[in-house]
């Protein structure tokens, strides 16, 4: 049996999968927002359960919302009980097996390279458009990563100038990353909300300000606008900087019908002269696919994050 988690920072999704990565069992779980030992014991129950439910001792793997620093510690400031704790090698001691864990966003792409929406492509782009952004490559079925798992964050960089010239008075967001204007505090939820209230729009999540917009919206109407270049120019940028054979948007907005045909519009205007955009797909396992992801990691014998195999 192979296990999968997937931590969020509301909730944590477990599966089971067996040899061939076919699901057997899921379950979806509130995290234990800041008590670790309440977060250890709600990993370690679920394994130990299904060890005993289906008779063998299952490998595990985690994806994870951050990245690891030179001692091994997760940063996950969005987790605050796993934020800089030695995790992979906690569970590791409680569960007596290796533990294999990755960034969230890797899972989700290695996911949907092994018979998803990017299957057969030598070099895939993925990115999740959430509460934040998260940006992953999978080239020849391996997630390119560093020792530190920071490979792939394309959120955290500043907009281009040709934005600031279409769009006269678009706010410099700041960053959770401590910088200012960067990709992610336009295009994920929270920027989207925030993108609408400065354009003179309510307090709505990034879903409901969609809503809006389809419904004819004014400023709604203005805010989609300007958060679809914002998005198109920045995918583009990382088109013709990569040049990745497909590219998998996921996320509670990255998923939407509606933007994969908008992007199709707009992504010529920002590549490259003579550069056709690479095609931008919807996931195949949609939400499931982290999870999908996590218990893939165990079939890599060079993951990135392998605690003591
Ligand atoms: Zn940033």
């Amino acid at each position: 049996m192979i296990y999968g988690f997937d931590i969020g920072g509301t909730k944590v999704a477990f599966g089971v999968f067996d040899e061939r990565f076919q699901p057997l069992a899921t379950s979806r779980h509130a995290t234990p927002v800041r008590d670790y030992a309440a977060f250890l014991e709600l990993v370690t129950g679920l394994v130990k359960q299904a060890d005993e439910h289906f008779g063998e001792t299952g490998r595990v793997g985690l994806g994870f919302p951050g990245v690891l620093d030179a001692s091994g510690r997760i940063l996950a400031p969005n987790v605050p009980a796993i934020h800089g704790r030695d995790l992979l090698g906690d569970l590791q001691q409680r569960l007596m097996r290796p533990l294999v864990g990755d960034n969230d966003a890797n899972c989700f792409l290695l996911s949907e390279f092994h018979g998803g929406a990017v299957a057969g492509s030598r070099l895939a782009l993925g990115l999740t458009l959430g509460t934040g952004v998260g940006g992953a490559l999978v080239h020849e079925g391996c997630p390119i990563n560093s020792r530190r798992g920071g490979c792939g964050e394309f959120g955290h960089g500043a907009i281009g100038a040709g934005l600031l010239a279409r769009h006269p008075g678009l706010p410099l967001f700041d960053c959770g990353c401590g910088r200012t204007a960067c990709l992610e505090a336009y295009v994920s939820g929270t920027g989207l909300a925030r993108l609408y209230r400065h354009y003179g729009g309510a307090e709505r999540d990034g879903l409901a300000i969609v809503t809006a917009w389809q419904q004819g919206e004014t400023e709604a109407k203005r805010c989609m606008d300007i958060y679809v270049d914002v998005l198109a120019a920045g995918l583009g940028a990382l088109m013709t900087q990569l040049d990745p054979d497909a590219v998998v948007l996921g996320g509670s907005l990255g998923e939407a019908p509606w933007l994969h045909q908008v992007l199709a519009e707009r992504l010529p205007g920002h590549m490259m002269k003579g550069i056709e955009p690479a095609p931008v797909r919807a996931p195949v396992f949609g939400g499931a696919g982290g999870v999908r992801g996590a218990a893939l990691l165990t079939g890599r014998a060079d993951s990135s994050f392998s605690s003591g195999a």
